[in-house]
């Protein structure tokens, strides 16, 4: 993909602190961190969104959190806990898949807000994603 930022980072076009490579995946800070040692995971290989991606890179990413992320920023960050989230379409600024790894910090104050002013009820979202 010619035109994907993270495309020419994984091509070293673009600089980025990269933490960790390997054949599946590079990981790097975020250019504008929430916490500190905000990270980003992506797959070598350019996939738009989590509906394209081989689930491989999920279990690759989820085995690296848990065996060498995660320990490193509780180490030498010492830091809370970890959020592992990642944006699919609408909330997605950049069209190449990438997990977010976000240290937590107590009192970091992180807040995702939603206009619950678009609810519909429970028993109607319940009818629609269910047979009954
Ligand atoms: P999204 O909103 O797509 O889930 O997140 C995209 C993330 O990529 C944002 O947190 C943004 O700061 C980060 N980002 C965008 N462009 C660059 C870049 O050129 N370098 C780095 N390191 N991060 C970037
Ligand atoms: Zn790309």
């Amino acid at each position: 993909m010619e035109d994907c930022i993270f495309c020419k980072i994984i091509k070293g076009e673009i600089p980025s602190y990269t933490i960790y490579e390997d054949e599946l995946v590079k990981v790097f800070l975020d250019v504008n961190p929430n916490t500190n040692g905000h990270m980003l995971i992506i797959p070598k290989e350019h996939y738009k969104d989590l509906f394209e991606l081989p689930e491989e890179i999920i279990n690759h990413s989820v085995k690296l959190v848990k065996e060498k992320l995660y320990p490193l920023v509780k180490e030498k960050l010492d830091c809370d806990g970890l959020t592992f989230s990642q944006n699919n379409g609408y909330g997605q600024e950049v069209k190449h898949y990438h997990i977010h790894v976000i240290p937590r910090y107590e009192n970091d104050h992180s807040m995702i807000t939603f206009d619950k002013d678009m609810l519909i009820p429970t028993e109607e979202v319940f009818s629609k994603l269910s047979d009954k």
